[in-house]
């Protein structure tokens, strides 16, 4: 067993309770997409954990079955489709994953990710092998059998007390009609174990401010033809439905109206789960399911109330290439919220187009004015590398809190190289493949890869931590295990340079060959910290990340707001 499937194994199968029998909840979504189905399933996922923590708590599994014929979302443009998020067994997943894994607390498993492209080339290499001879390969039922096995082989793996299943898409498209039949057929299996929600759009007509019903009858109705009843509907809107509203629907689709939760729009998403708590949520599934979960929301309420209201309020650059779409840092996003609702601190993220930068549109100065923190997350390619060297440089000089992740990271290494150690020209060989100081390297391992497809060093690797650094004071132990996504590291020729100028390796892998994370002392600058890894992967609501804690916490200290 790899070491990363060993963690994730540790990880996702903590108890397995032995006869248990698992409860299914399908979630599906209709008239737009990006209504928010991922956060309403991990909502829902973190209302069923329940009031045990660790390994009394509920067991909770979310597979999410995704449409596209791509294989995973790995080498899909994240301007497109958002984050690519990674699992400690180095699967790339979807970007909900990062919210079921946020909110439930719940690490994943590769295989909670069903894409339409896994499941075909999983039907297409047995039909090479034979084991379909003499049968024509069909959808019905081939390809849904194929499902119904995938999700059966999850939950015998992980035998949990709730299944959710997460349907990608909106109910009406092609590309996810095979799970939607797989769903049909999952509650023929299992009829009282089987419980359909449905997420549908109210639309408000701006000329009168009315809500308008008609789409979601509409959309109900399409999913009752392709023969789903759904048990609970979530009416997404700009405003709360009334009795009127919710009784129009329930009408029209035969259901009660306590059934008809409303999920409003909300500035903070980790408001949705206390929102259909109090609708009775809760109530509604244990009734229909025959469960006794009764969750404890006390904590995550705190934190709630607190990004309501923060004591302190600071602002940090998040300096990337692919600001246009903010989903393309989510977890990033996500782990300076966590850190700053543990430290009474609203978190304003100012976006940095590093291309502007290099191209001259802006000075470093302009761009970072007002900032009290740095961010140089990660990314890939040539194009802003220049305009975020030149943001290290400025945060390093000028003392400015920064964190580097990944390339952020390499990048940090570049310009101390550089600026610091006189290696002029010094340079990362995914960015000038001729440098002469060729400071960051392509790991030997992935030199002849030639394969893009899941083919980096992904997944959770142990780094080891130097004592009596900051780094480890953070994490407050000697080993840690976070995730990765990368071809290139920093080069071991160089690792006795850079320490000899003055930088700190505070982490490496066990064998000391790959340096996982840096930083300067703190007599030297603030807090200048970044690693190989991505630590936002693994921040949770309930829990932040150090790293990202460390950063808030060093701005507050600079600001003399806190101790
Ligand atoms: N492009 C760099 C590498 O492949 C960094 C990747 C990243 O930031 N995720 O090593």
């Amino acid at each position: 067993m790899t070491l990363a499937s060993a963690v994730s194994e540790g990880m996702t199968v903590n108890t397995i309770k032995t006869g248990v029998r698992t409860k299914y909840i399908v979630v599906t979504g209709g008239v737009l997409s990006g209504i928010g189905k991922g956060t309403a399933t991990a909502s829902i996922g973190r209302l069923l954990r329940g009031d045990g923590v660790g390994d009394v708590a509920n067991r909770i599994v979310v597979v999410k079955c995704d449409g596209y014929l791509n294989v995973d979302p790995g080498t899909m443009n994240p301007i497109e489709h958002g984050e690519v998020f990674v699992l400690n067994d180095g699967t790339e997943v979807d970007m909900d994953f990062g919210h079921y894994e946020r909110f439930i607390g719940v690490e994943g498993g590769g295989d909670w990710n069903v894409t339409s492209g896994k499941l075909f080339s999983r039907i297409i290499e047995k039909e090479r092998r034979g084991d379909y001879l003499g049968k024509t390969i069909q959808i019905v039922p081939h390809a849904i059998n194929e499902i119904l096995a995938w999700w059966d082989e999850v939950r015998s793996r992980t035998n949990p007390d709730f299944m959710l299943i997460e349907i990608g898409g909106t109910v009406g498209d092609i590309e996810n009609s095979w799970f939607i039949e797989a769903a049909r057929r999952l509650k023929r299996k299992h009829p009282n174990d089987t419980l359909f929600v449905h997420l549908t759009y109210i639309p408000m007509l701006h000329n009168t401010g009315e809500l308008k019903t008609k789409p979601a009858q509409r959309d109900i109705a399409l999913l009752r033809e392709l023969g789903i009843m759904p048990d609970v509907v979530i009416a997404r809107s700009k405003y709360a439905l009334n009795d009127r509203l919710k009784r129009k629907i329930s009408d029209a689709v035969d259901l009660d109206p306590d059934r008809i939760i409303s999920g409003i729009d909300v500035n903070n998403i980790y408001e949705i789960p206390l929102m259909f708590e109090k609708q009775g949520l809760v109530d509604v599934i244990n009734e229909i399911l025959g469960t006794e979960v009764h969750p404890d929301l006390d904590k995550w309420r705190e934190l709630v109330e607190i990004m309501k209201n923060p004591k302190h309020k600071i602002t940090i650059a998040l300096c990337g290439k692919y600001t246009q779409l903010h989903d393309s840092y989510a977890s990033v996003i996500e782990a300076l919220h966590h850190a700053g609702a543990h430290l009474n601190t609203e978190i304003d993220i100012k976006w940095i187009e590093t291309t502007d930068i290099e191209n001259g549109l802006i000075s470093v100065a302009d761009a970072l004015n007002g900032c009290d923190g740095v961010i140089v997350p990660g990314g890939f390619g040539s194009r802003g590398a220049e305009g975020k060297i030149e943001v290290i440089n400025y945060a390093r000089e000028q003392k400015i809190p920064l964190l580097g992740l990944c390339f952020g990271m390499q990048l940090a290494v570049v310009e101390y190289a550089r600026n610091v150690c006189g290696l002029k020209g010094a340079n990362s060989t995914e960015i000038d493949p001729e440098t002469r100081y060729p400071v960051i390297d392509i790991l030997p391992e992935q030199k002849n890869i030639d394969r893009k497809g899941g083919t980096m060093r992904l997944g959770a690797y142990t780094a080891v931590l130097k004592p009596n650094t900051l780094v480890r004071h953070l994490y407050g132990k000697d080993r840690v295990d976070e995730r990765h996504r990368h071809r290139y590291e920093v080069n071991p020729e160089y690792h006795k340079i850079l320490t000899e100028n003055g930088l700190v390796i505070s982490g490496t892998s066990p064998d000391g060959r790959l340096v996982e994370f840096i930083e300067l002392p703190t007599d030297v600058h603030p807090y200048f910290v970044a690693t190989q890894a991505h630590p936002e992967f693994r921040s949770r609501f309930e829990s932040p990340a150090p790293l990202f804690y460390g950063l808030v916490k060093s701005i507050l200290k600079i600001r003399r707001e806190i101790e």
